[in-house]
């Protein structure tokens, strides 16, 4: 099966299939391995095959607009309208969305097919999406390991072919990371790049939408469509969209090239070092040129980011209090019994973790030090960035210390969870673009390299990683179960 959004589109333009026999096809490989994968929370069928004439019909008339015919899955955290909506949470159980989200929006009016919604941990809190109300996400390169978090869902059905391409959102790593460990590419762009308007909100200033397919050439496809000033979101920036397609193919020679001496220290597994540094001279080979820098505020990321999200969060979820929409408890005897109930009953373990030490951060008498604190030591990180971009085009690493872990490995032990996202997390406190691409495997799970740029500078990245596409064939190896 084509496994491209480029190819596929080229496929439907000529007629040679049509988007409802694609979309068939891809329906019935989602009734074939989710049972298995648990990546799709809803399966949306009717509206997949709906979507799927209409593109035909556009087709046939001449006018096909970016994405006509595409099928495609999105994170379930992206409204949509008439569409269950959960996040993944007991408490959105019953939501079903009265609008469609920017990002979704986008996805209809270029044309794409929406095949369904994704499995992701709750409130996309997680590295591992092992904290859904619907059950773990299996990875398809072996079922027995985490596909990654939070969008899991979304990873793991590109991975296993069971979409051309979805959508996620990336707070601290969950694009990058989910990509990484199911073999696949992903983005996160710049912070303000892509619309957070009807996309439910975990730490505000750190969510970022972006989308996942096999290659970065579909990257691009589908971040041009999902990116753009929107006036509905207040921190979407009022940029130009580059051509994200005309950038790929420019060349890397002469590109600069940072490493971190950070991401190469202790922590990070001896076979992924290995995988990179293979990847790293074959960029050498088309011309990069490599440069050794530090980003010494490194160690501080975690420790910032768990105050900042856990605040941010602390205060988006209050809204969530059995009154207005979602979970409510049953015969409640006053106000306070339901929302103790309604909450208590709706949230899961680490959603209920993350409000308590939110609130506690948040609390007077502990601001200052510890909410103050955390954006204190966000400026020296972004500060460590805006240094090192002074004298590189990009940055590479690893995306993750390690490669796919057991399901339940990390369940007890919330610290080592949160370290998964060591290299990603950074980025975000920052608000700069990352994205990982695969570059091999150790022991048969993948591995995954990030690559960092400036602010906007996604068109820089998605070169550099089509650049080593055009030379490597790690994206577009498929699990054997799944070919
Ligand atoms: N793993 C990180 C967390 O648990 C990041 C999640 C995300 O990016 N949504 O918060």
């Amino acid at each position: 099966m084509a496994n491209g959004v480029a190819e596929i589109r080229r496929g439907l333009k000529a007629g040679k299939f049509s988007s409802v026999e694609i979309t068939q096809d891809y329906l019935a490989r989602i009734a074939l391995h989710n049972p298995a994968l648990n990546c799709f929370i809803s399966v949306t069928d009717e509206i997949a095959l709906a979507q799927a004439r209409q593109a035909d019909a556009a087709l046939a008339r001449g006018e096909s607009a970016a994405l006509t015919g595409v099928p495609l899955a999105h994170k379930d955290l992206f409204c949509t309208d008439g569409v269950k909506t959960s996040c993944a949470s007991r408490i959105l159980d019953n939501f079903i969305a009265p609008y469609d989200a920017t990002v979704i929006e986008n996805f209809k009016r270029d044309g794409a097919v929406m095949l369904g919604k994704t499995n992701m941990d709750e409130f996309a809190m997680g590295s591992s999406n092992e904290n859904s109300y619907y059950g773990c996400v299996a990875n398809p390169w072996n079922t027995e390991y985490v596909p990654g978090g939070s969008s899991g869902g979304s990873a793991a059905a590109v991975a296993a072919g069971l979409a051309l391409g979805a959508s996620g959102t990336d707070t601290g790593g969950s694009i990058r990371q989910p990509a990484a460990l199911c073999g696949i590419t992903g983005i996160k762009p710049t912070y303000g790049r892509v619309s957070r308007y009807g996309m439910i909100a975990f730490g505000s200033s750190l969510d970022q939408g972006g989308p996942f397919a096999r290659s970065a050439e579909d990257c691009a496809l589908l971040l041009q469509t999902m990116s753009g000033f929107d006036p509905r979101d207040s921190t979407s920036a009022e940029q130009a969209v580059p051509d994200y397609g005309a950038a790929l193919g420019q060349g890397i020679e002469g590109l600069k090239i940072g490493l971190p001496q950070e991401y190469f220290a202790d922590g990070l597994d001896a076979g992924i070092g290995a995988v990179i540094e293979n990847a790293i001279e074959e960029l050498q080979k088309l011309g990069a040129v490599i440069v050794d820098i530090s980003l010494p505020n490194t160690g501080l990321s975690i420790p910032t980011y768990y105050v900042v999200a856990m605040a941010e969060c602390s205060s988006n979820l209050s809204r969530f209090d059995g009154v207005r929409f979602g979970h409510r408890c049953d015969n409640p005897t006053d106000l306070e019994d339901l929302y103790k109930r309604s909450r208590g009953e709706g949230f899961g373990a680490e959603v209920k973790r993350r409000i308590m030490i939110g609130s506690y951060a948040l609390s007077k008498g502990y601001y200052d030090a510890y909410y103050l604190k955390a954006q204190q030591l966000r400026r020296l990180i972004k500060q460590d960035f805006q240094q090192a971009f002074d004298s590189v085009d990009l940055i590479l690493g690893p995306t993750t210390p390690e490669t796919a872990f057991k399901i339940g490995a990390k369940t007890d032990d919330p610290v080592s969870m949160y370290l998964q996202d060591i290299y990603t997390i950074s980025l975000n406190l920052a608000g700069l673009p990352g994205m990982s691409l695969p570059v091999g495997f150790c022991d048969g799970l993948p591995v995954g390299m990030q690559l960092i740029g400036n602010y906007f500078n996604e068109s820089g990245l998605l070169n550099a990683a089509h650049c080593y596409q055009q030379v490597s064939d790690w994206h577009q190896q498929i699990p054997e179960a799944f070919r």
